[in-house]
């Protein structure tokens, strides 16, 4: 007997979508030109033209739980070939970021994420935050330096005896960076594997309703040795390189990814360097950590940059509210560390300071909201194409 669905629209949903940049979907008239062009597109599945009927008909849960519109890189080459101008690769883009927005928890901090009004907020709050920790640092060392005695730990981290070193950790303690940015990648880390353990339920539903694999349940350990698999092609940034209209992102997004994944090695370091061997910063230009450090921090910058202007000259491609906050955070955490350092090798200490003061804003912002921003999309990308890989999709 022929199994029956019911199809349930959600006329939410559709509104949504067009709010994030999927307001051409109704042009669709499923010609399946789209199908032809999509580099990802099965034989026998018709995508993007299936999620087209399926987003006009406001059908979030189909859209939402698949697992191929991640698989989707926003090459840009339906769009391009699309004779209605219902830009697919931007309504797939929409649907991405409904779904950020539908895994991440809290919900009402995933959609200020996404609310240009609470901007102010979200600057504002870290911006209040860092100068109370920055006056404290300045103005009570000594109330400070008694009340780590109490734990027999040292208060400062800054070089003693050498005034004339500008140290960040002279306006902003290490302790302070630390006692911020730790508790907030651990929050980020447990809402991440949270909205993950949903996402990988969900999409794999999904993909067990519509066919698409002969898998019955989720493997985990299976599922990391895809995962092994997958990242060198992340790395090598594969996909990208099968566009054509939108191949030229490549090379910037190749660099922002890279530059962060050094920015990480950089962080962990100089972490164990100050902690377990007790030796704080800054640390000399000669030093090959400084170098990936500054190299990175260049990169990141130049990577940011050219997609702004990427984006500001495709005039065709739609850019969201959510995709300016997520470059402009991007670039900012760059340029500010590039001026923080700058500044201190100049010996301009408090424009030094001042940029540092931005720097740290900068990168709350990137941390704090990354589970809600389009940063986002790193995390699930990587696990839809990780499950596509252990799922064997059809
Ligand atoms: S999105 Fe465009 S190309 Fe794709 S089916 Fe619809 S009208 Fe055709
Ligand atoms: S943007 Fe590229 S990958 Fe995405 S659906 Fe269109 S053709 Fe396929």
């Amino acid at each position: 007997m022929t199994q029956t669905y019911l199809a349930q629209p959600d006329l939410g949903f559709i509104a949504q979508l067009r709010g994030l940049g999927g307001d051409t979907l109704k042009k669709c008239y499923q010609c399946a030109s789209c199908s032809v062009a999509c580099p990802i597109a099965p034989e026998n599945s018709p995508f993007p033209r299936k999620e087209m009927i399926a987003a006009s008909w406001g059908l979030k849960d189909r859209l939402i739980k698949s697992a191929d519109i991640w698989l989707c890189h926003n090459c840009g080459d339906c769009t391009d070939l699309c004779p209605r101008g219902a830009a697919p690769g931007d309504v797939l883009a929409a649907v991405r970021s409904a779904a950020i927005t539908e895994y991440a928890q809290p919900r009402a901090l995933a959609k200020a994420v996404n609310d240009p009004k609470k901007l102010p907020w979200l600057l504002g709050i870290p911006a209040i935050w860092i100068a109370i920790l920055a006056y404290i640092t300045m103005a009570h060392e000594d109330v400070m330096t008694k009340l780590f005695n109490v734990f027999g730990i040292a208060w400062s981290h800054a070089h003693e005896g050498a005034e004339h070193v500008i140290a960040q950790a002279d306006f902003f303690s290490t302790w302070f960076v630390d006692l911020t940015f730790v508790p907030l990648a651990t929050a980020v880390v447990i809402i991440f594997a949270l909205s993950l353990k949903r996402f990988l339920t969900d999409i794999h539903e999904n993909a067990v309703m519509e066919k698409k694999t002969d898998k019955k349940n989720l493997d985990y350990k299976a599922l990391l040795q895809s995962l092994v698999q997958v990242i060198p092609r992340i790395l090598k940034h594969e996909k990208f390189n099968e566009c054509e209209t939108n191949k030229e992102r490549s090379t910037p997004h190749m660099m922002v990814l890279f530059s962060f994944i050094g920015l990480a090695i950089v962080t962990s370091i100089f972490f164990i360097v100050l902690y377990v061997f007790q030796t704080p910063g800054p640390y000399s230009q000669l030093n090959p950590v400084k170098w990936l450090a500054n190299i990175a921090g260049v990169a990141l910058v130049i990577g940011a940059g050219l997609m702004i202007k990427s984006r500001l000259d495709n005039k065709e491609q739609v850019t969201t509210y959510k995709d300016w906050y997520i470059l402009g955070i991007v670039f900012s955490v760059g340029i500010t560390g590039m001026l923080t350092e700058m500044a201190r090798l100049a010996h301009l200490e408090w424009t030094s300071y001042g940029f540092y003061y931005l720097h740290l804003i900068a990168i709350f912002n990137l941390f704090a909201f990354l589970p809600y921003s389009k940063m986002a999309h790193l995390v699930y990308r990587t696990t839809a194409m990780t499950y596509a890989e252990y799922a064997n999709r059809k």
